[in-house]
Parts: structure tokens; C-alpha cells; sequence
């Protein structure tokens, strides 16, 4: 079940920016042919399709897809984690605690979410999670952030955060995985009430 979550989300995302089939790829590549594939699909249009999609990803987008992808991480998390992962996680949980304002608590959430991906050392995923930040960073999600972050509900995300790495330390898939959908199920229901 998660796994099969995990490859529908990479399978669907990749399907939109690479060739379909990972075997095509490699005979195009053996023939000499993929540069001339890969132009003639032109990146630059690419490109400009993602941020295009960054751009015009409105916040209950972003956290229906955050609740499908983060939680199917966790298993590939405690298998490839290192503990230089962990050290960027727990660098993360601290400058958000003592971030002085909401604005760098946020910053430091973001971020730590980033490392948390990093530490399934799949550079699709990191890749993903990045988009996931570049969205967070748009200026209306700022704002309805602004007003939905208060230093109580703060409070009670540092402590689901510390919960989701520790579980992830322990190398607990399942336990990480359900710290992981209760702390974006929290954020859903501050940000929209369900
Ligand atoms: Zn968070």
C-alpha cells in the first residue's frame, strides 16, 4: 500500500518530465539518439512548465499532494538515512525552535521537511520535495500562513517535528509515518478546518 502511493506519485511526476519508459530511455541512450530525444523535447519549455505549475499550485493542492507524498517516505528514510541526514534534521529542529519570529520558524519547517526528504537519498524525491518548497515560499501562502501560524499551534509543531525525526532515528517506518500524516493533518486542519 504505501509503496504502491509512493510509485503512483513518482511514476504520475515522472511521467510528466521524463520518457515513460525507463528501457526506451536505455536503448535511445545505447543508439546515441537521447541528446537528440532531449532536445528536441526542449528543456527550456520544460522548465518553464514546472514553474509554471509552481506557480499556479494554490495551498490545498500543495497539502493534498505533501499528504500522499511525505508520509510514503518514511520506509525509504530509515533504510538509506545516514547520520549526517539526521544531524541536518535535528540543525533544522533547533534554529526553528529558536526562531525568533513565525516568518523564521517557517523557514526552518520548510527546511527541515527538506531534509527529511534529502535523507531518502532518491534525487526525485529531493527534487519533488524542492517544488514543495518553492510553493511554501509563494507570497499568498505566506500570508494565509501568517495568519494561521500562532505560537501556540507552534508549540505543538516543534513537538510533532522532534516526534517525526525521532521515530525516523529509531528507524520505525511505521511510527514515522504516522507522526508524519497526524503533523500535515494538523496543518490541513489549521489552514482550511478539516
Ligand atoms: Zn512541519
Amino acid at each position: 500500500m504505501k509503496k504502491t502511493t509512493l510509485t503512483f506519485v513518482l511514476t504520475f511526476t515522472a511521467s510528466a518530465v521524463f520518457a515513460q519508459n525507463a528501457s526506451q530511455v536505455q536503448k535511445l541512450f545505447e543508439a546515441g539518439e537521447y541528446q537528440r530525444v532531449v532536445d528536441a523535447a526542449q528543456p527550456d519549455a520544460e522548465a518553464d512548465r514546472v514553474l509554471d505549475s509552481v506557480a499556479h499550485t494554490s495551498p490545498a493542492e500543495l497539502m493534498e499532494a505533501r499528504l500522499r507524498i511525505e508520509p510514503a517516505l518514511a520506509e525509504l528514510i530509515v533504510t538509506n538515512a545516514t547520520p549526517a541526514d539526521f544531524e541536518r534534521m535535528e540543525t533544522c529542529l533547533d534554529k526553528a525552535e529558536r526562531g525568533a519570529t513565525l516568518d523564521e520558524f517557517e523557514l526552518w519547517d520548510a527546511a527541515l521537511h527538506q531534509a527529511i526528504a534529502t535523507a531518502t537519498h532518491n534525487r526525485f524525491v529531493i527534487r519533488v520535495l524542492d517544488m514543495v518548497t518553492a510553493v511554501r515560499q509563494q507570497a499568498e501562502w505566506g500570508k494565509l500562513k501568517d495568519r494561521i501560524v500562532t505560537p501556540e499551534r507552534r508549540i505543538k509543531y516543534q513537538e510533532e517535528h522532534r516526534n517525526i525525526v525521532r521515530a525516523l532515528k529509531e528507524r520505525d517506518a511505521e511510527r514515522a509515518r504516522a507522526f508524519i500524516i497526524d503533523h500535515l493533518q494538523h496543518a490541513r486542519r489549521n489552514l482550511f478546518g478539516f
